[in-house]
């Protein structure tokens, strides 16, 4: 699939094209005044935490057997007999995915080329790899949650809790049928409702106050910024939540010229934009054959290669 997209739009002389959008790339993030990186699953997965394959098959091997568990994305939604058995499933997933997994080298590289840039970063992924690889914490909106904190499921209040000590107690006491004892399923100290990870699955999601705090400072970064020279970076975000990220960035780069967006998908490629009231999506293959206003195209940069490469070309 990825060959099939990149032979359609690259073209033949693909490595040549290729190294020219790089080119053109490193360019901007020279003389671009401001770069707003928006993230997805994608740049975790190219980073090394992937939620399936080996990684998955070499770290639940007895859940898998036992439920018959294809991966790590939809073992969060499976009907667990008890919530004994669905917070030893969990304890695993949070600790392998947050707790114990330390700052990949392609976050870390990621930081080294914005670190002396005025930046801010959007991301969906509740692994905490922007916190932990360095990034300003006041520069980052996590929109929807983090694996390593708990809330009341109710919820009955805003705050939200660190949940590594107790993370760690459940592995500790995961019995042989993979289940952990009641005592340790988390409950919330103002209500003694169960407490549940602080994800945005449905309308319970708790924002707390450094939410709200970084969701402001996200618009007012992209305010602050509208004039200015700005380089949107978008890594690996698809159409599961595209009206987070990167519906918005597809809007901002077609609004303002003085932008560029340069957009990391290994299939998704395409442009949503609106036209008279109306939202068009232009495919990737063909998209010059398109009249998109306000020079679009020419400050698109799609690239449909590992993000590692090309990453790693532009550190050079
Ligand atoms: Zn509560």
């Amino acid at each position: 699939m990825k060959d099939f997209i990149k032979k359609l739009w690259r073209g033949e002389e693909t490595m040549e094209d290729l190294s020219l959008t790089i080119k053109k790339l490193k360019e901007l993030l020279d003389n671009s005044d401001s770069v707003i990186i928006g993230a997805g699953a994608g740049l975790s997965t190219a980073s090394g935490i992937s939620y399936g394959g080996e990684r998955f098959k070499k770290n639940f091997p007895d859940f898998i057997k036992k439920y018959n568990l294809t991966d790590m994305y939809s073992a969060t939604f499976y009907p667990f007999p008890s919530p004994e058995a669905r917070w030893a499933y969990l304890a695993r997933h949070v600790y392998l995915n947050n707790l114990n997994m330390e700052a990949t080298e392609l976050y870390k590289n990621i930081l080294k080329l914005v670190e002396d840039k005025d930046y801010f970063v959007i991301t969906t992924n509740v692994d905490d790899q922007f916190f932990k690889s360095g990034f300003d914490p006041s520069k980052i909106y996590a929109t929807q949650g983090s694996y390593r904190l708990f809330q009341c499921s109710v919820p009955c209040h805003d705050k939200l809790y660190d949940n590594e000590k107790i993370i760690k107690e459940m592995l500790d006491n995961t019995d042989e049928d993979l289940t952990i004892p009641s005592e340790l399923i988390p409950k919330c100290p103002k209500c003694g409702n169960p407490m549940e990870l602080n994800l945005r699955i449905d309308n319970t999601f708790v924002e707390d106050a450094t939410w709200h705090e970084q969701n402001r400072a996200y618009y007012d970064f992209i305010d602050k910024s509208r004039d200015n020279k700005t380089l949107l970076l978008e890594f690996g975000i698809g159409f599961n939540t595209p009206t987070i990220i990167r519906l918005p960035f597809d809007a901002m780069n077609a609004k303002w010229t003085n932008w560029n967006l340069a957009r990391f998908n290994l299939e998704h490629l395409e442009v949503a934009i609106e036209i008279d009231d109306r939202y068009h999506l232009f495919p990737i293959d063909g998209l010059n054959s398109y009249k998109i206003p306000n020079n679009f195209k020419e400050r698109y940069l799609p690239f449909n290669e590992d993000i590692n490469f090309v990453v790693n070309e532009l550190l050079k």
